[in-house]
């Protein structure tokens, strides 16, 4: 195995036959050697940096109906909130006194917040806040869209395949969704010049090793500037509320090798890594993350974007889980960057031209 993660770090590449026998044949030992290699990498390309990301949950109303999330459409349990712009500001506001200097947007695909009122709330935070980066997570649009959304002045965009596998997309998904659009979708924001990030849940019911190698090589085609991969978490009101969910190890093994597969890319310790593990997100920045991403969303919602069971910090203020997430960062050897955390290559274009 030793020999594969050689090549791995040397080539930044596998064949999709070694992925899967590196994968399958993973242990305490290799995993340690994985994250090892992982961390130099890290540490080569963006030092003992962890670039933070005020997430603002702004509506939870959703129009899919994803077997997997706690706030698909089907949900009637699922308490339904939007926050206004001001609210929106508001957080904001919160998140650049304590030092952030990237937002991101997410929320349900809800068809109250329409391309004029997104292209509104994108101009008011980057007219209030220039030096910050805006990160949009709202789903699948035209590109149309994507292209207002781009001009107003969103900087990037996270939309995550989910799965590269077309027959374990159909086993996620109801038929009016489908891996060929979201696809479309990533590479319409790449053409359209958005940092972009896909990515996946770890141990997704119906996931095979094969789903897994599948992504990854989906991932090193596409080239993202960002990648989020979390454990699948199974939330009590959907039909996947009995499956069982994704682990910690795994998820960690896989942060590490995509690591090493796109030396500079920005890589989420998630919230859900952290919500199966109380130092899951340590744990992920010890196998290569880079990236955490903090909740700036008012306290009064947080319990109703419940994408899954238990999710953490949903009784914290922000300043509050900024400063225990300080603490736990700065004990493992890193620390917080109170910057924009732009991708490497988008650095050297702004000193190119
Ligand atoms: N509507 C947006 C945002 C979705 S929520 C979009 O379509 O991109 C953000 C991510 O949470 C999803 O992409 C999914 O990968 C993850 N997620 C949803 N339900 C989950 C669950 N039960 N366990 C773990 N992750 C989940």
């Amino acid at each position: 195995m030793k020999e594969l993660i050689d090549k791995l770090y040397e080539t930044n590449s596998l064949s999709p036959e070694e992925l899967k026998i590196l994968i399958d044949n993973r242990n305490p030992e290799v995993a340690e050697y994985l994250f090892e290699k992982a961390r130099a990498v890290r540490v080569e390309n963006y030092g003992y940096d962890v670039y933070i990301r005020g997430l603002i949950e702004f509506t939870n109303y959703c129009k899919n109906d994803c077997y997997y999330c706690g706030i698909r459409r089907s949900n009637c349990k699922a308490n339904r909130y939007r926050l206004t712009k001001e609210e929106i500001l508001e957080c904001c506001q919160v998140g650049y006194d304590l030092g952030f200097r990237t937002f991101v947007l997410q929320g349900g695909e809800d068809e109250y917040f329409t391309d004029e009122k997104i292209i509104d709330i994108v101009d008011s935070i980057k007219t209030r806040y220039p030096d910050c980066a805006l990160t949009l997570s709202i789903g699948e649009k035209s590109y149309k869209s994507y292209k207002a959304y781009f001009d107003a002045g969103a900087d990037r965009y996270l939309l995550r395949h989910e799965t590269a596998n077309p027959d374990h997309y159909r086993k996620l998904h109801p038929k009016a969704q489908s891996l060929e659009n979201r696809k479309h979708c990533l590479y319409n924001l790449k053409i359209i010049g958005y940092q972009v990030g896909c990515g996946f849940m770890v141990g997704s019911p119906y996931q095979t090793t094969d789903c897994l190698v599948e992504d990854l090589i989906f991932i090193k085609e596409l080239e993202p500037h960002m990648i989020g991969i979390g454990p699948f978490i199974p939330h009590k009101d959907t039909p996947f509320g009995h499956k069982e969910g994704g682990s910690l190890e795994l998820t960690l093994f896989l942060l590490a090798i995509i690591r090493l597969m796109l030396p500079a890319v920005l890589l989420p310790a998630t919230t859900a890594l952290g919500t199966i593990h109380p130092r899951g997100r340590e744990l992920g920045l010890m196998a290569g993350a880079n990236v955490v991403m903090p909740n700036l969303s008012p306290k009064y919602v947080r319990k109703k974007y419940m994408l899954y069971n238990n999710k953490i910090s949903t009784g914290d203020e922000a300043a509050e889980s900024l400063n225990d997430l300080k603490k736990r960062i700065e004990a493992i050897g890193y620390q917080i960057s109170v910057s924009r955390g732009d991708h490497k290559s988008v650095l050297v274009e702004e000193l190119v031209f």
